[in-house]
Order: C-alpha cells, then sequence, then structure tokens
C-alpha cells in the first residue's frame, strides 16, 4: 500500500527538514545555536509525525540520524555503540504514556523501576578504557563516529585516568557530559571581554568551544567538569541495572550525575522531575530537563530501540526560565551587512543563574509589533541554549514615561543616512565608509564560526582599525609581531600568540572562508552547499547567477548576491591579495560523486551560437555531472564552441583546452566507459 502524498505536506516536510538540517549544523557543528531548543523539538516531533503517518521519509532527514557530522579538523573515531539520543517528554502526561508504553511492551512480571537524574547542558562524550587506562575519548558526532578530543580530556581534572578502587573490567566505554558551571562561564566571559573576545553565549557553547580547541593547553585554562551517566561497549564488567552502573561509576571515582535517584513507579518519577525542576534554581550549573531510564538492564534490552532512540529512556524537557526586568535603554549596532539591528540594555537580572543585561529585539518590526518602549518592564526568558528574548511587556507595569523609540534615520556608526529596501524588514547604512561594518566584516572573518583566528576579536579589531593597521582582513595577514608590540595592550607573549593564531588560520577550508569573506546572504549552510559545487575559489569568479540557480539549494537571491560578489574587480583583487599572502584554500566538501554521471568532474564553458538554447545545454552537462562555468581558465576541460566563437576560442587554444562541438557533447555523454578521467 502506497500512499499518495499531498504536495503541500511534502513541502512542510522538505521545509522542516531544511530546518532542522540547518539549526543542527549551527548547532552540533559550530556551536552556534540560532533556534530555541524548544522550537527545535517541536520542529522535530512535527516532522517525524508527518513521516510516519505518510511514510514519507527523505534521506537527509534528522529523524534517520543522530546528529551532525563532525568538524574536519580533529581526527575520527568510531563508537563502538552507537550514541543516540533521546525522546522528549514536554508534561507529566508524557511521562505516564512513556509508561504505558513501556508496560505494553513487556510482560506482567517484570519489575519495572526508573531512575532520574538532571539532564546536564554540555557536550556528550565518549571515554574508552582500556585495562582501567584512558586510551580515547570522542566527541558524540553523529552518534557513531566523533572527534578525537582526548588530548583536551586528559586536561580535566575530574576525569580520572586510571581506573583505580573498583573492578577493572578489560574494557569499558563510559557516556558523559563535559559541562561548564555557571559561575566559571561567567567568570569566563568576562575575561574573554577584557582581551576583547566575543563572549560565549551559554555555558554549553562554553564547554563546547573548550573542548574542540586544537591547543590543549588553552581546554586546560578553562574550567570543565564532567557527570558519567551512560555505558557504551562494555568487555569484563558484570552490571545489571543503571543503579549498578552508576554505583561502579561512583566507586571508581567518576563524577556522576547530582541528586540522582531511583523512583518505583512513574508518580515517584514524575514527583522526582518536579523535584529537580524546582531545584535547578540553586543548581551550579545549567539544566533544561531529567533523564528518566528504565533501572534493570535486562529490560532496556527488552525494549529495544527505535529508529533513533532508545525506547527505554527519555528526557522530560522543563519550562524555560523567565523573569522580568526593566528596559532601560534602547541601543542598536551595526552589522557587517550594514544591518542596524536595536538591543534592550536590561536592569541586570538573573535568569535560571545567568546574570542578563541584554538582548537582542532582532529588527524595528519587532519593537513595533511588540510596542517595546525605554522604561517598559518585560518578561525575558532564556531556554537552555538561546541568547535571551523578550517575550512581552508587561503594560500593566506603565506609568506614562515610557518612551517609544522611533526608527533610525542615520546609522549610530557613521551618521550616513539609512535605508530600508521595499519588503525588508531590515534598516540598513550603505555608507563604504562605514567603519562600524569594516570592524564587523573583520571580526566576523576571524572569528570561530569564521577563520577561527584566537585573540583576534572585538577589542584587538578595534584598536588595530583605529591605528590604520588593518583596513580590511587581508591586511590581517600584513600584521608582524614588530607592529603589535608598540600598541598599549601587547607584550613579547601575547604579540607570539597572536601571529601564531594568524599562521594557523592560513590553512582553510573553502566552505569556510566563503562564509568567513561576508558576501551578503551567504551563511555557513549556502557557503557549504556552494563548495560542494565548486571545487574551488577561482571556479567562483565572475560566476553568473544562472549558474549559480542550476544548484537546488540556491535561490535568486543569494545567486544574485554570490554573482555580484565575484563579479566586483576590487573583491577578486582582495582574494587574489590574500592567496599571495600565504592563506591556501582546501576543498573537502567537493562532491565529485555527487552524480557520478559521465560528465562527472568536467567543467564546460560554452561561446558561439549553439543547436538549442544556452540554458538547456547547461541543463544537460549538470544533469550528466558536468559543471558549466562562463569563463575559460585553466580548469575548463572542454570549450564547446558553436558557430562563430569569440574570445574564449583563443584563450582556450592559449592554455590548451579541448575544444569541442555539440555533436562531441552528446557522444561524450553517451561514450559512458571511454570517458577521460581528468581530476
Ligand atoms: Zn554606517
Amino acid at each position: 500500500m502506497t500512499h499518495t502524498v499531498p504536495t503541500e505536506i511534502m513541502k512542510e516536510i522538505e521545509g522542516l527538514v531544511k530546518e532542522l538540517n540547518y539549526n543542527a549544523y549551527l548547532y552540533y557543528v559550530l556551536d552556534s545555536p540560532v533556534m530555541a531548543d524548544a522550537d527545535y523539538d517541536k520542529s522535530y516531533r512535527r516532522l517525524r509525525d508527518l513521516e510516519e503517518h505518510y511514510h514519507y521519509i527523505l534521506p537527509d532527514s534528522p529523524t534517520q540520524r543522530v546528529g551532525a557530522p563532525a568538524l574536519e579538523k580533529f581526527a575520527k573515531v568510531k563508537h563502538e555503540e552507537p550514541m543516540l539520543s533521546l525522546d522528549n517528554a514536554f508534561s507529566p502526561d508524557e511521562l505516564r504514556e512513556f509508561d504505558k508504553r513501556n508496560r505494553k511492551l513487556l510482560s506482567p512480571d517484570d519489575v519495572l523501576e526508573y531512575t532520574v537524574e538532571p539532564k546536564y547542558d554540555g557536550l556528550a562524550m565518549e571515554l574508552i578504557y582500556i585495562d582501567g587506562v584512558l586510551t580515547s575519548a570522542s566527541t558524540r558526532g553523529d552518534g557513531y563516529e566523533g572527534e578525537d578530543v582526548t588530548r583536551n580530556i586528559r586536561t580535566i581534572k575530574a576525569i580520572p585516568l586510571k581506573i583505580e578502587n573498583s573492578t577493572v573490567p578489560a574494557r569499558v566505554d563510559i557516556r558523559g557530559e563535559v559541562y561548564m558551571q555557571i559561575a566559571d562561564f561567567e567568570a569566563l566571559n568576562l575575561q574573554r571581554a577584557k582581551d576583547g573576545e566575543p563572549p560565549f553565549a551559554n555555558p554549553r557553547n562554553a564547554a563546547a568551544g573548550s573542548i574542540r580547541q586544537l591547543d590543549p593547553s588553552i581546554t586546560a585554562s578553562r574550567r570543565l567538569l564532567l557527570a558519567c551517566y551512560g555505558l557504551g561497549f562494555a568487555k569484563g564488567l558484570s552490571l545489571t541495572s543503571h543503579a549498578e552502573l552508576i554505583n561502579w561509576l561512583k566507586q571508581a571515582r567518576f563524577p556522576v550525575p547530582a541528586a540522582f535517584v531511583m523512583a518505583k513507579d512513574i508518580e515517584e518519577v514524575i514527583s522526582a522531575v518536579t523535584n529537580i525542576e524546582i531545584g535547578r534554581q540553586s543548581f551550579p550549573f545549567e539544566t533544561d530537563g531529567a533523564v528518566v531510564k528504565v533501572n534493570a538492564f535486562a529490560l532496556q534490552q527488552k525494549l529495544g530501540m527505535k529508529t533513533r532512540e532508545p525506547r527505554w529512556a527519555t528526557a522530560y524537557k522543563f519550562k524555560a526560565h523567565q523573569a522580568a526586568t526593566l528596559i532601560r535603554d534602547i541601543q542598536s549596532s551595526v552589522g557587517r551587512t550594514g544591518v542596524i539591528t536595536p538591543f534592550a540594555v536590561f536592569e541586570p537580572v538573573r535568569i535560571g543563574g545567568v546574570t542578563v543585561s541584554r538582548s537582542t529585539l532582532h529588527n524595528w518590526d519587532e519593537i513595533q509589533r511588540k510596542d517595546i518602549r525605554i522604561g517598559d518592564t518585560v518578561l525575558v526568558e532564556r531556554a537552555g541554549d538561546v541568547i535571551p528574548h523578550v517575550i512581552a511587556v508587561l503594560t500593566e507595569k506603565r506609568t506614562g514615561a515610557e518612551q517609544v523609540v522611533p526608527l533610525p534615520v542615520v546609522c549610530p556608526a557613521c551618521g550616513a543616512g539609512v535605508v530600508r529596501e521595499e519588503g525588508e524588514v531590515a534598516v540598513r547604512c550603505i555608507s563604504l565608509h562605514c567603519p562600524a561594518q569594516v570592524q564587523e566584516k573583520i571580526i566576523h572573518f576571524s572569528s570561530r564560526g569564521g577563520m577561527d583566528i584566537e585573540g583576534l576579536g572585538e577589542k584587538n579589531v578595534e584598536l588595530f582599525y583605529s591605528r590604520g593597521l588593518i583596513k580590511h582582513f587581508e591586511d590581517i595577514y600584513r600584521l608582524k609581531k614588530e607592529d603589535l608590540l608598540e600598541l598599549p595592550r601587547f607584550a613579547e607573549k601575547s604579540a607570539d600568540n597572536l601571529i601564531a593564531a594568524i599562521g594557523k588560520s592560513k590553512q582553510a577550508a573553502l566552505s569556510r572562508f566563503l562564509f568567513s569573506i561576508g558576501i551578503l546572504h551567504v551563511g555557513e549552510y549556502a557557503a557549504k552547499v556552494l563548495a560542494r559545487n565548486f571545487r574551488k575559489l577561482e571556479d567562483l569568479y565572475n560566476i553568473s547567477p544562472e549558474e549559480i540557480i542550476t544548484i537546488k539549494q540556491m535561490g535568486d537571491k543569494i545567486a544574485g548576491s554570490v554573482s555580484a560578489f565575484f563579479s566586483d574587480p576590487k573583491n577578486i583583487d582582495l582574494l587574489n591579495s590574500m592567496v599571495k599572502l600565504g592563506i591556501i584554500i582546501t576543498n573537502p566538501d567537493y562532491e565529485t560523486e555527487k552524480t557520478a554521471g559521465p560528465l562527472d568532474g568536467m567543467t564546460f564553458v560554452i561561446t558561439g551560437s549553439m543547436p538549442k538554447p544556452r540554458k538547456e545545454i547547461e541543463t544537460l552537462i549538470e544533469k550528466h555531472g558536468g559543471h558549466a562555468a562562463s569563463a575559460v581558465s585553466k580548469s575548463t576541460s572542454y570549450l564547446l564552441t558553436g558557430d562563430d566563437p569569440g574570445s574564449k576560442l583563443d584563450k582556450a587554444k592559449q592554455l590548451g583546452v579541448k575544444v569541442i562541438s555539440y555533436e562531441e557533447l552528446l557522444k561524450l555523454i553517451e561514450d559512458k566507459d571511454k570517458q577521460p578521467k581528468l581530476f
């Protein structure tokens, strides 16, 4: 029986997959979440329900995998047993449902008991001990394969390097969460502000960012902790329940979750999770839920797995933290694309243990829609993993003295007039000389998601810019130690460190580089898509919007701005001079096997009048795995010539590029066996 899937459902599923995949990428790979966890969970559930109901599952659906691929810079480690994620429950009734489902699958004689522990908001890890010695530590990655962070994990003092004081199994894979306490997180952000580095959004990001350091000494300088709560593969360890495991871990001197309790039935579970939810205000660490597990391993085994998560465990999600506070001021900042973003300055308030003193208001439409005024008391929410945001204005607290903030008419950074394009919510400064934009561009370029130059944060960029040392990001690669030593903030060691960090950033993946240079509308995802489709940077030079639109994921807006960027000779000069200054761009994302067609890996340029419309020929080339480019270069495989070829023919001859006719192209497509392999 096949169901017919209504078009609007297919569209919704495709939209959800795209949205969730993009956010998973931001969350897992880049540690820079934009979507609230609760929203993510909601969308995820909606997708899963639709997939189940309509039997329509896209191959790249997030329900078909556990997380996101690991970053390229660490070695990879396979998990002997997959590290799965957990299903969620959002209310006591959903916990009762969970219990009911379990009971249905078990027999009446089975003694079903549960354990409850707080869910640590950190980074999941697997630690492998062979003959009691820590031999490997890796992140979860996509659940099957993670990043090897052994050297970094060893710097965490809470982790035993050797199992002592207990049974020592031949091998045991221990799962746990690396996290940072709230106080340590706040101290770290304070220090980063002093050093001119961007703050971490939350303790989870701080922990993840500290583990994913190529230099273990940086990890060592951060106060990280660990809570161990699970077992992967094990040999020579005979335990029968989760409670026994926790006991064994405790004996073996592993840190285990605080507030771990046993529950005889689901009502006891509900009262335990409620206690944790109330008590979490005073926990030194961040938690956004509690994990409920079936205690007996035999029953866990009997219950087994669904496609993506175990049936025997669930994560009970707490409501987001909220607090009321006063808006002291509404200010605005200018981003690297000239967008002027308003933000609220609050009377500092503790929300879920973290001090919050400002939050973005996104755009002026949002301010008008919510009618947010200076002097208003507002309700602010902070969900585990996102930047705080204003939920609502408490209008009953108004005194009449509140001030409405008008739409800006001039740029707060340079005083130039601002524009608001039709159909856009954003207000923009379009001055080419706006110092805020140049500085923001440089800050973005060197940020962690960008070229990752440790130590080149806001404060230092400001300093270098004001001294005329950096006018654009290429100048970063011209900085010398002597220049730095003349500045107030630098000494021998800090200058050496920054120069070393700059040197390290010279090796970059194309996707990262494309994201870093800040092309309008090109976020991490678009940059990745471009890297998958274009072998090297030069392939994008003078590209037409039409060529970009042939890529499935690319729309008019991105195509237009990418084409405009790479058609501007000033930009090309900038890129070329960066290459001259020693930037080496590699492209591990390029998908040579995406179509495996007869034209796989070949680049064609068309010139002269063709028997078919040009667009149609380009589509034909793409369909068979080839790539149609607009300019002849050394990487061009064939120049496809019709009548009256232009100067491209001369260029092709000069570079020794093969010249073929339309008929020969068709023959090439048919001649599957004899295709020349060029790359
Ligand atoms: Zn400006």
